[in-house]
């Protein structure tokens, strides 16, 4: 039976947006000592917008972001919104595709007018053997590169930004002691770092395909006093949300996937919420024992 004070406690998070699925995660987040983040979409918008457009010589930058966001056009990933709403506000159309197959971590790959167009990072274009300008690796902002026909045509870049509240979010994880507090994404590991440092989290792991992020989660509950809080958003964060102690969603972007796993979701754009949710078992659970 789950004591009379959990309700009370379920009530009061339900009221600031925080959706508790039981009693049980009252009690395992009030004992949470590190909080694991999936960048994209929890501590970011997950709102990407084009910075730069370039095309390889003879290519124009409309057929660049026409190609690449006709590949997209299907996927739920944020970069491809990112790609079709600038598409549509620069009124490029969207050409038909078929054999759509999307490889997670990397990007991908449609059929269209008999050609394969393939959308994604730098570890796509090395996996399909596709020669790039070396120039790339220095290229700041998210790469998102393209080929058509196993030819490289050009990438485009595009920049997320940090959520409103994404600062005090962290200060008020560090007010509640917690002692490791983590960034993981499938990002370049240099923009990972650079929100990192705005945030003052020290430790940020980028380049991580979803394998290397449950991996990433296994490795830490070797440790047995860690007590590990994942946050995610993605369709792909469903087994590290399912592994961690508390999975933790973000809500309003959050795939359904995600908040199905979740034990906890945070419905409001506010990753301040998290904290707001560990202090709200704790003091649940002084009014239990
Ligand atoms: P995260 O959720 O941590 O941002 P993902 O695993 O979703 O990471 O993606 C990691 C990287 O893989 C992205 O930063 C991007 O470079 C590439 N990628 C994944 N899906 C796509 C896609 N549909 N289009 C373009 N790039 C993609
Ligand atoms: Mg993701």
């Amino acid at each position: 039976s789950i004591p009379l004070s959990y309700f009370g406690g379920i009530g009061a998070a339900s009221r600031q947006g925080i959706l508790f699925k039981g009693g049980n995660y009252l009690d395992a987040i009030s004992r949470i000592n590190t909080v694991v983040f999936d960048k994209t979409g929890t501590l970011t918008r997950g709102e990407f917008d084009v910075q730069t457009c370039v095309p390889q010589p003879g290519i124009s930058g409309e057929r660049l972001i026409q190609l690449a966001a006709s590949a997209e056009q299907d996927s739920t990933h944020p970069l491809a919104a990112g790609l079709i709403r600038y598409a549509q506000t620069h009124r490029i159309s969207l050409l038909s595709i078929s054999n759509v197959e999307e490889m997670a971590g990397c990007g991908i790959q449609a059929t269209l007018d008999n050609q394969t167009v393939l959308v994604g990072n730098i570890h796509l274009l090395e996996r399909e053997s596709i020669a790039y300008p070396s120039a790339l690796h220095e290229v700041k902002g998210t790469i998102v590169a393209c080929a058509v026909n196993g030819q490289y045509i050009g990438y485009l870049t595009l920049t997320d930004t940090l959520k409103a509240d994404a600062r005090q979010a962290i200060n008020e994880l560090k007010e509640l002691n917690i002692k490791k507090i983590q960034i993981l994404s499938g990002d370049k590991q240099s923009i990972v770092t650079t929100f990192a440092q705005q945030l003052s989290i020290e430790q940020a792991y980028g380049d991580l395909l979803p394998e290397a992020k449950v991996k990433h989660i296994e490795n830490l509950k070797q440790d047995n006093t860690c007590r590990i809080a994942f946050v995610g958003d993605g369709i792909n964060d469903a087994p590290a949300l399912a592994l961690s102690h508390v999975g933790i969603a973000m809500g309003e972007w959050g795939s359904d996937a995600a908040i199905e796993t979740a034990d906890v979701v945070i419905q409001t754009d506010q990753p301040s919420r998290i904290a707001t949710a560990i202090r709200t078992g704790r003091q649940t659970r002084r009014i239990v024992w």
